[in-house]
């Protein structure tokens, strides 16, 4: 099969912008006065290389694939797919096949070419209809779309499967192998110096982690890739990404493949005996299909608990589907965790908002036990403040504390309050305590030594030994820190022993807040497999 009798008329007499550094063939130059750049360094004030010489010669030895077979899209491997779409369909009166359920864009750049696009619906298991895809085209069908792995689904398709079509139609394959560094099923690219009509697409966005960077590329057989390259923009890529581009291959960014597809096991795995879990789709790809009872519900209850997952319901074969990106083990672990959660009345959503309204202050405080350690304080007392702020910074916990005090009769009432407040918003929000650690100690710092042991169990204790030599650290009376922990100890029904030494009255009372911050994270932190309340009576 001839490709270039496939190619559009037009695109085939196509004269092709030649752009100054095309036309020029070399030389000793050193003076550039032909495409009317500025001459002054700004880092980009000249035009970058249409052809992508270096770069193509970087990757054609990291994919094993001729320089000639590539083609590079500085919009991602979508810029790939479009570019195809023009070269081939003519608008109006040419069509395509792709397969469905699959990567929506397929679909929008055929509308935006007007090229009709016939949609072959997948075996029910997710298998390849070959012949259904090969009995879909016409003589007027010139693309045929196949993604593997496929994009929602997670499978890939046996080779053999997809070389079945390349070699039985007359006209263009596009594989779309966006995932294929994930996958054990290998890449269709050792089939283009023998199959002219097969193209495939890879991408940096995924694996090699450079979605940012927007970078895909199309290897097929150096004729049609010609065509690429002539009906592309001339400058499509920038320097800028070509050079960054070429940095970080070397540095090596697709390292994390191997613990990606360890972590899709553990993700798997982790979530297929959850209740609300139907099915777990097998996946060679960096994602994962799983069937629930009622997608919506569990979209909506996970993006309440600050995780969002792709709905995948509306595609054919996918009702009730849910695409879980591969995240971080810790990212991994939240879902495996929420999902096993769902439905059971395991308090979850630890969070809490708690108001005071008394004659001397008016105080509310937000705390969030799965935030991130964001905040907004604002007591009126500088220095106060600034020891609140070390709560979120060093316990992740978020928290919100606004008060207004009153700050012209003393500092009295604004710190025993807030002192009250917290507690009792930590309280809440730590909601039945199952699965919770329970215990935190810690004992740090420099020449000033500050020690804080919690105990959440829920007995009243409170020690203090911290000795200050000042009256005031700022704005703040030392003796009222005394009475502030005091407070968040009985307002959060807590064992709570402080002691601090040290040099520096400032270091002294920051040592303490810290402390104390690192010893709540160290208690409210639940452990992921355990939901029992941490006690030998079973309750806390
Ligand atoms: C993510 C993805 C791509 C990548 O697109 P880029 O434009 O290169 O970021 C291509 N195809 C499929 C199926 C994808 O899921």
């Amino acid at each position: 099969m001839n490709p270039i009798s496939l190619i559009r008329d037009n695109i085939r007499a196509l004269e092709p912008y030649s752009t100054a550094r095309d036309e020029f063939k070399g030389g000793d130059i050193s003076v550039w006065l032909d495409a009317n750049e500025s001459p002054y360094p700004t880092g980009v004030n000249r035009y970058p290389d249409p052809h992508q010489k270096s770069l193509k010669t970087r990757i054609s030895s990291l994919f094993n694939v001729p320089a000639e077979s590539i083609f590079l899209g500085g919009a991602g491997s979508d810029e790939a797919i479009d570019v195809a779409i023009r070269i081939f369909c003519r608008p109006g009166i040419d069509n395509m096949v792709a397969i469905s359920p699959s990567y929506g864009v397929y679909k929008v750049a055929a509308d935006i070419n007007d090229i009709k696009i016939r949609e072959v619906c997948l075996n029910p298991d997710f298998s390849l209809p070959v012949e259904r895809i090969l009995e879909a085209a016409d003589a007027d069908t010139k693309i045929i779309w196949i993604c593997s792995p496929n994009n929602p689904t997670g499978n890939a398709f046996p080779r053999e499967e997809i070389l079945r079509v390349v070699e039985n139609f007359n006209g263009m394959v596009a594989v779309d192998e966006a995932y294929v560094d994930f996958s054990d099923k290998g890449s269709m690219a050792d089939f283009i110096a023998t199959h002219s009509n097969l193209i495939v697409l890879r991408t940096f966005s995924k694996a090699w982690g450079m979605a940012g960077m927007r970078c895909g590329m199309a290897f097929a057989a150096p004729e049609v890739i010609r065509y690429f390259d002539r009906v592309k923009y001339p400058y499509n890529m920038s320097s800028i990404i070509q050079k960054e581009l070429l940095k970080r291959i070397e540095i090596g960014t697709a390292d994390h493949i191997p613990e990606l597809r360890n972590q899709r096991e553990i993700l798997a795995d982790g979530i297929k005996n959850a209740s609300c879990v139907e099915k777990v789709f097998p996946s060679d790809a960096n994602f994962i299909l799983i069937r629930v009872a009622d997608a919506g519900k569990i979209y909506d209850y996970l993006t309440k608990h600050g995780v969002i997952v792709r709905n995948r319901s509306r595609l054919p074969l996918c009702e009730n589907t849910l695409r879980i990106t591969v995240g971080t083990p810790l990212e991994n672990q939240r879902v495996i965790n929420l999902l096993n959660a769902y439905g059971t009345d395991l308090h979850l959503d630890r969070t809490s908002a708690v108001s005071r309204d008394t004659t001397e202050t008016r105080i509310s405080v937000e705390v969030n036990l799965e935030g991130k350690g964001e905040s907004k304080i604002d007591t009126g007392l500088k220095f106060f403040d600034h020891m609140l702020q070390q709560i979120p910074h060093h316990s992740g916990i978020s928290l919100r504390v606004v008060c207004k005090g009153d700050l012209e009769v003393d500092e009295h009432h604004t710190m025993e309050d807030v002192g009250i407040a917290l507690g009792e918003a930590l309280l809440k929000a730590l909601g039945d305590k199952r699965g919770i650690e329970r215990y935190g100690f810690v004992l740090p710092m420099d020449e000033s030594r500050a020690m804080v042991l919690i105990d959440l169990g829920g007995r009243i204790e409170f020690q203090w030994d911290v000795e200050f030599t000042r009256e005031y650290v700022g704005d703040t009376p030392t003796e009222m820190f005394a009475h502030f922990f005091q407070s968040v100890c009985h307002a959060m029904k807590c064992n709570l022993h402080i002691s601090a030494k040290g040099e520096n009255n400032h270091h002294v009372i920051e040592g303490v807040f810290k402390a104390f911050a690192r010893a709540l994270r160290m208690a409210i932190r639940r452990d992921p497999f355990s939901y029992a309340p941490p006690s030998s009576k079973g309750i806390l």
